[in-house]
């Protein structure tokens, strides 16, 4: 058994960064085509939770940011990471056709040359994209990197607990209010 058992972490960042300069944000065509493709035509889900609602389409290198990026790296980071691996494309409706694009545009066009390439776009629900203390936006990468290498089956943490501790704080206070006014209900959690 391990010395430490399981145990919520709080912290608190604040993060700064430069912007190379770019272009005003427009959705390409590229986006549009890609985004319908992958979200719509083959059905993948929110690639933490496996969830088919509120789906949004997020670039995995920053669009913003873009232009300070060298493609090389880009490409070997996407293909570290692998995304569209056999686990999660197995969930997308149409499975077949969405590896088979994935390997037409990587035979095509090895290096990753744009933001709105296939490979540098992913999908998640909105609670795993923007939401507070959920999405990918509002972590740091190391939790998130640890989040995404859970095991689908068989988790000791799933995906969904180790982001969810926030919540779980939120209904506790909620419960202690309650509890405050009178006004507990047992088993409300
Ligand atoms: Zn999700």
């Amino acid at each position: 058994m391990p010395d430490i058992i399981e145990h919520l972490k709080k912290g608190t960042f604040e993060e700064q960064y430069w912007i190379p300069a770019h272009n005003d944000r427009r959705e390409s065509s590229l986006f549009r085509s890609n985004k319908k493709f992958i979200r719509d035509e083959c059905g993948s889900p929110c690639w933490v939770c496996g969830s088919l609602e509120q789906r949004e389409v997020h670039h995995i290198f920053e669009w913003s940011l873009w232009n300070a990026l060298d493609a090389t790296k880009v490409t070997n980071i996407l293909n570290a990471i692998e995304f569209y691996d056999d686990d999660y494309t197995s969930k997308a409706t149409e499975a077949d056709k969405l590896r088979a694009e994935i390997r037409r545009v990587t035979a095509e066009k090895p290096i990753v040359d744009t933001p709105d390439d296939i490979r540098n776009l992913v999908v998640f629900c909105r609670k795993h994209h923007r939401l507070k203390h959920t999405g990918i936006h509002t972590m740091t990468f190391p939790i998130w990197l640890s989040m995404a290498a859970t095991p689908i089956k068989n988790a000791i943490l799933s995906r969904e607990q180790m982001l969810a501790a926030m919540e779980r704080i939120r209904h506790i206070d909620e419960e202690l209010a309650a509890l405050a006014e009178n006004n507990y209900t047992p088993h409300r959690l």
